[in-house]
């Protein structure tokens, strides 16, 4: 089974499908990591703020994996906007992960009503791993259209990725119209809803008519859409299970149908990124 590359506006690419790591504790990630490995899975999407950047970075130096065949992505905690302090989290995740360079390296939230409102000097200073040679490309987590406006006016740099929450109940269309404006490919967070979409009829539906389960319905809708996604599970059973959708397709109908299931902000289950203000004691 292949898993797609995207190409990215820096001309690097990343498979279309990944392995995000949110929730899974920090004592079992190492496990957990190496099970999706095992799996076919080559990107990893863990966060400062998940506390689990070394179980990544134990699971990926004992698979022997060639580096340049694994996609890794880590996120600034909201504590470390401040350049020095951002820099200093760089190093500590490098250093987590046991690598020299990683691939991808987000602002996880904007955080707009913190920091004087300034993400822009945040967002310079990911610029600067870059220029180093250590991060391959960098983006942001969480940013509404306005955000996005904003640091592109102001540094002219552009993110490769915005990741944001989408699922058919919270498909988010502003901010994804915004990305992909701007050049930007979009990541889907929680594309299942964490599960609170899989029982959803017209979701079931469809899977019946295809002879898979709706977790494959829900993440073949995003791959077809053009979305980046990377579900989370502790079960090899359904780390396969999401690994094995690229088998069929959804006619324009039935995309169509699930992108009518949106609720809208009702749908969203996740924090409003406009008003986000969390951060680590
Ligand atoms: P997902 O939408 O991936 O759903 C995960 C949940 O669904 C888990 O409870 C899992 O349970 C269950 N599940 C997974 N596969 C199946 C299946 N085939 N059938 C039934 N249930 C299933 O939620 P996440 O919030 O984890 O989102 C995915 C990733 O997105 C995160 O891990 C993280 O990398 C990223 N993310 C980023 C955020 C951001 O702010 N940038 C915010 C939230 C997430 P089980 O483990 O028992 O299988």
């Amino acid at each position: 089974m292949t898993v797609p590359n995207i190409t990215l506006h820096d001309q690097t690419t990343i498979p279309q499908l990944g392995f995000g790591v949110y929730q899974v504790p920090p004592d079992q990630t190492a496990e957990t990591v190496a099970a999706a490995l095992e799996v076919g899975y080559r990107h990893i999407d863990t966060a400062q703020m998940y506390g689990n950047e070394k179980g990544v970075g134990e699971a990926i130096a004992a698979s022997g994996i060639a580096r340049e065949e694994l996609y890794v992505t880590s996120k600034l905690n909201n504590d470390v906007h401040r350049p020095d302090d951002a820099r200093r989290s760089f190093d500590a995740t490098l250093s987590a992960l046991g690598l020299d360079r990683i691939d991808l390296f987000l602002i996880h939230w904007p955080l707009p009503t913190r920091y004087d409102g300034d993400f822009v000097s945040t967002w310079r200073t990911l610029a600067e791993f870059v220029a180093d040679g250590r991060a391959t490309s960098v983006g942001v987590s969480n940013f509404q259209p306005a955000h996005l406006d904003r640091i592109v006016t102001e540094t002219g740099i552009v993110p490769v990725v915005n990741q944001i929450e989408v699922h058919p109940y919270f498909t988010n269309e502003d901010a994804r119209a915004a990305s992909i404006r701007h050049g930007v490919e979009v990541e889907a967070w929680s594309p299942l809803a964490q599960g609170g979409v899989l029982g959803d009829e017209v979701i079931t539906r469809i899977a019946a008519a295809h002879d898979k389960t709706p977790a494959q319905v829900t993440l073949r809708w995003h791959i077809e859409r053009g979305d980046i996604v990377f579900p989370k599970s502790m079960s090899a059973e359904r780390m396969m299970e999401n690994f094995d959708i690229f088998d069929f397709t959804l006619s324009a109908e039935e995309v169509a149908d699930i992108a009518a299931l949106d609720r809208g902000e009702a749908g969203r289950t996740g924090p409003n990124p406009d008003t986000f203000d969390y951060i680590p004691a």
